[in-house]
């Protein structure tokens, strides 16, 4: 999971890219960096291991000067915190200039298309999907003496994955999506009125819209799945060409990734995070209403889901948990023992909250466990008199190929354990996810344009070795 922006021909473009990265810094913390044109048509970057304020401060953003900029956020994983592997990537081209590329995603090709690459002489300095997107389209602009435009859409068709990927190349700017539009990729403008496609000028792009207001810009449109923009000073935004594939949009960037107040794939990330909760509640009908119950989320990625529920259920919503905002996200750590305790400090029940109450404890997912099993302890131990978790995302019972972290097969406690088992696990009283055919109702019409493989391992590009459809998951129990 990373995040990209992208600014063309406004002032200060670098530090606009600065601040639309620090709105969408959820999206990656390992690492960030920016690369700007310079008014001699150098471009230059600047990359660093930490968060956007502390890589791209203001010394660095005036280092980068120029009218036009892209940056990029990068998200943690395990294992491979590397600078080298820290976005945007500049590429050398035979006839002098050097361009710049930032993308988000990952490609089910990448190694069969590398190795292709290098046995081609080509040589890389990371392991990077958005470094080989740069180093295919210079071969085909410089070896085959495409266009850029031409090497673009080549490359566009040959990728199997996802990318929302902005490239400068000279004095222009590039913005273009994987077929599928996976990752969100939105468009907007510093000045124009919403009419129409914009003039070049000032247009701003990024993963999701929720920094556009702080630096002034409108939302205009998404990048559509398939589609290139190019952007050239003195002309409209030109859609080069539009070769759309069956969307598949991450339906778990609506459930957790995105920022609530972001509008993806045409839907506001905090209405349907109400919706899921709303649907939830509507599943409880049993459980009693009451003074006694409170519904709670787990800060702060359900808040919505939380709000959603009990607002439907018209029952008390409170804020329980406590979450220090300066501890890292702990999903990502690489040992149980650092998991486990990266919740014990992150999390922190409010005092006198929980003596006889019934707590409705509601989380986007249930990945390995680890959060819920600590979570549901503490809040028994703060007096919670029963405590009934809903989770606002089906099981999840395969990894995601399509740029986000998941954990192996193995790994995932819903391919484990029983239904039963793992609410004895986390020691709730009651448990139950949200179900795959939800989905129907809370994308209606629109369910056909959503991923949902890591909950039914529909998958699109598989690969090799991967029989998705006829991979049951591990072990399957009683339900409760
Ligand atoms: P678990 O603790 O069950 O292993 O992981 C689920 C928790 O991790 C949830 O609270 C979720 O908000 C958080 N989380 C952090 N990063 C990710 C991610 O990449 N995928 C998922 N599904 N959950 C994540
Ligand atoms: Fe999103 Fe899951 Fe599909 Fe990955 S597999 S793109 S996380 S819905
Ligand atoms: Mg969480």
């Amino acid at each position: 999971m990373c995040g990209i922006a992208g600014v063309f021909e406004a002032e200060g473009a670098s530090g606009l890219v600065a601040s639309i990265l620090f709105a969408i810094q959820h999206r990656g913390q390992e690492s960030c960096g920016a690369a700007a044109r310079d008014a001699a048509g150098r471009i230059v970057a600047h990359k660093g291991m930490g968060l956007v304020k502390q890589v791209l401060d203001e010394e660095v953003q005036a280092r980068l000067s120029g009218t036009t900029a892209i940056g990029h956020v990068r998200y943690p994983t395990a294992g491979c915190s590397d600078e080298v592997n820290a976005q945007p990537h500049a590429i050398e081209l035979a006839e002098g200039p050097v361009m710049a590329i930032a993308s988000n995603g990952d490609l089910i090709n990448y190694g069969e298309l590398r190795a292709r690459l290098e046995r081609e002489g080509v040589v890389f300095k990371s392991d990077n999907d958005a470094e080989l997107i740069g180093r295919l389209i210079a071969l085909y602009h410089v070896r085959d003496g495409l266009t850029i435009e031409q090497a673009i859409a080549r490359v566009q068709g040959e990728l199997k994955g996802a990318f929302s990927t902005v490239l400068m190349y000279k004095d222009r700017l590039y913005a273009f999506r994987d077929p599928h539009g996976f990752r969100p990729f939105v468009m907007g403008h510093l000045g124009h009125d919403g009419e129409g496609e914009p003039l070049s000028e000032g247009t701003v792009f990024a993963s999701e819209c929720c920094g556009f207001g702080i630096i002034g810009a409108r939302r205009l449109r998404e990048v559509k799945p398939g589609e290139i923009l190019r952007l050239e000073k003195g002309k409209p935004v030109v859609s080069v060409s539009h070769t759309p594939l069956q969307p598949r949009h991450c339906v778990f960037e609506l459930i957790y990734f995105s920022r609530p107040d972001s509008t993806i794939f045409g839907e506001s990330v905090y209405q349907t995070r109400e919706r899921i909760g709303a649907c939830m509640a509507a599943k409880d009908g049993a459980l009693a209403d009451g003074d006694d119950l409170v519904v709670m989320p787990v800060p702060d990625s359900s808040n919505f889901i939380a709000l959603g529920y009990a607002k439907a259920k018209k029952a008390e919503f409170g804020m329980g948990l406590l979450r220090n905002h300066y501890v890292g996200r702990t999903f990502i750590k690489p040992t149980q023992a650092s998991r486990d305790e990266g919740v014990k400090q992150k999390f922190n029940p409010l005092p006198d909250f929980f003596p006889g109450r019934r707590v409705v404890l509601i989380d986007d997912s249930i990945v390995r466990g680890t959060s819920l099993r600590k979570l549901v302890r503490m809040v028994r131990a703060a007096g919670a008199k029963e405590i009934h978790v809903r989770i606002g995302s089906p099981k999840v019972i395969g990894p995601c190929f399509y740029g986000i972290d998941t954990p192996t097969r193995e790994e995932l406690i819903a391919n484990r354990m029983s239904e039963r088992e793992i609410c004895e696990y986390i020691g709730a009283d009651s448990l139950r996810w949200l179900e795959v055919g939800d989905f129907e109702g809370l994308l209606p019409g629109r369910r056909q344009a959503f991923c949902t493989a890591c909950f039914d391992l529909d998958y699109i590009y598989p690969p090799e070795g991967f029989a998705a459809k006829t991979n049951t998951p591990v072990v399957r129990g009683a339900a409760v």
